[in-house]
């Protein structure tokens, strides 16, 4: 079956999460053709797969995207229910063209353009914006025995509620808000171990993901505009987030952690110390990579298995861009609020090569 239609777009948009939906509200402004493609059946990207309870760091104030405030109270942190029906909405509000679902298996260069292979035939565009997030890649790292664990192991990517681990001893791998919000409420069911490889960042009651983010704007401002003294702008996704439900574990002293265990047995861990602890279950909160295989006949992944970037945009293929992911490509570009701002300036990139592209096709049919 082929549902892609014949026609080169100026633009092919691979994702139709936060950050490929702010892509196609800058689009729609340009008069350039363009489509979304998105995976999956329904629309709401990686929060589709948050677990039940998952709640937003940064408060409804701080969570809109281009164009249309997020609704409701501004101070309260939303639920990942609510991301879900914003982004369906958003899509709606502005009649961004997502086709779903259509999973892009390989982007190819050909010609002066693209041809991108799909589970629906073969899209053909100018120019790619990849904005596929790293839900869909997981990373687990490597620990002594891991296969010999006969135990349940499953990543926070397939975590849904509490109740599934009741009866179990559960470890509980990782340091960020996902370890601490999933501790939180596992710690209230049955008996749970939190493994950090260092004491968690807490940040203070009063500091929100707002705050954080404000704080990390300064940095990166103060950083690109060449202002002497600035540290790095600090990681906004590696910081916990005293939201309710992890300030209640604190409280009830909860969230007592561990340095990592030498190795795996078949039915628990050994510590460094030599001591065993039996475990039933292990859920990994160590986070993802950016799911970038659809790109691997362009050769633009690197050994990191990123992509090399100026800005937002490949440097090996300058009609590639990037948008999500993480701050490598573009300032909290893997956040609600923060992605606008790397949308519009890759819009206005593109929007600035098309004569460009324009060029290359006429003197090549010459
Ligand atoms: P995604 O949402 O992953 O969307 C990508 C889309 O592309 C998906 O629909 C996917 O199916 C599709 N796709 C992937 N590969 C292909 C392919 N080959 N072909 C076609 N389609 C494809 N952010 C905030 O702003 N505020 C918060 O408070 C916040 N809290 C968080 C709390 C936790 C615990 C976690 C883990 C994350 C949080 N985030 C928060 C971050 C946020 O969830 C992600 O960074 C965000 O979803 C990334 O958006 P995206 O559009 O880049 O990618």
């Amino acid at each position: 079956m082929n549902e892609a239609d014949n026609k080169v777009h100026d633009v092919i948009v691979i994702g139709g999460g936060q950050a490929g939906l702010s892509i196609g509200y800058y689009l729609r402004r340009t008069g350039l053709s363009y489509v979304i493609v998105d995976g999956q059946s329904e629309s709401g990207g990686a929060w589709l797969h948050g677990w039940d309870s998952l709640q937003l760091f940064s408060p409804a104030q701080s969570s809109s995207l281009p164009g249309w405030l997020f609704p409701g109270q501004y101070a309260r942190y939303p639920t990942r229910d609510e991301v879900i029906s914003y982004l369906k909405q958003y899509e709606e509000r502005y009649q961004l063209p997502v086709v779903r679902p259509v999973k892009v298996e390989a982007v190819r260069h050909v010609g002066t353009g693209f041809e991108i292979e799909t589970s629906v035939g073969v899209f053909k565009s100018k120019a790619v914006v990849s904005a596929t997030g790293s839900w869909q890649n997981p990373f687990i790292p490597d620990y002594l025995g891991r296969e010999e664990f006969e135990g349940v192991q499953i990543h926070s990517a397939n975590y849904r509620y509490s109740a599934e681990f009741d009866g179990k001893t559960v470890l509980i791998v990782g340091a960020g808000n996902s370890g601490a919000q999933i501790m939180a409420e596992v710690s209230l069911r049955t008996e749970a171990i939190w493994v950090t490889l260092d004491e968690p960042q807490y940040l203070p009651d009063d500091v929100d993901g707002r705050v954080l983010f404000d704080r990390a704007s300064e940095q990166y401002k103060a950083l690109t505009s060449g202002r002497a003294n600035v540290s790095k702008p600090a990681d906004l996704l590696g910081h916990i987030v005293m939201v309710a439900p992890v300030r209640e574990a604190r409280d009830r002293n909860a969230l007592n952690n561990r340095r990592p265990f030498e190795r795996f047995t078949s039915t628990g861990v050994v510590w460094s110390d030599g001591s065993e602890s039996q475990i039933d279950a292990v859920i990994w909160c160590t986070g993802f990579r950016p799911a970038l295989k659809h790109l691997r006949h362009l050769g633009v992944v690197n050994e990191k298995g990123r992509v090399d970037v100026e800005g937002s945009r490949s440097i090996k293929e300058p009609r590639l861009w990037l948008a999500g992911y993480g701050n490598w490509t573009g300032f909290a570009s893997a956040t609600l609020i923060g992605v606008g701002r790397t949308a519009r300036r890759i819009v206005d990139e593109i929007v600035g090569s098309v004569g460009e592209i324009e060029k290359e096709s006429l003197s090549n049919r010459a």
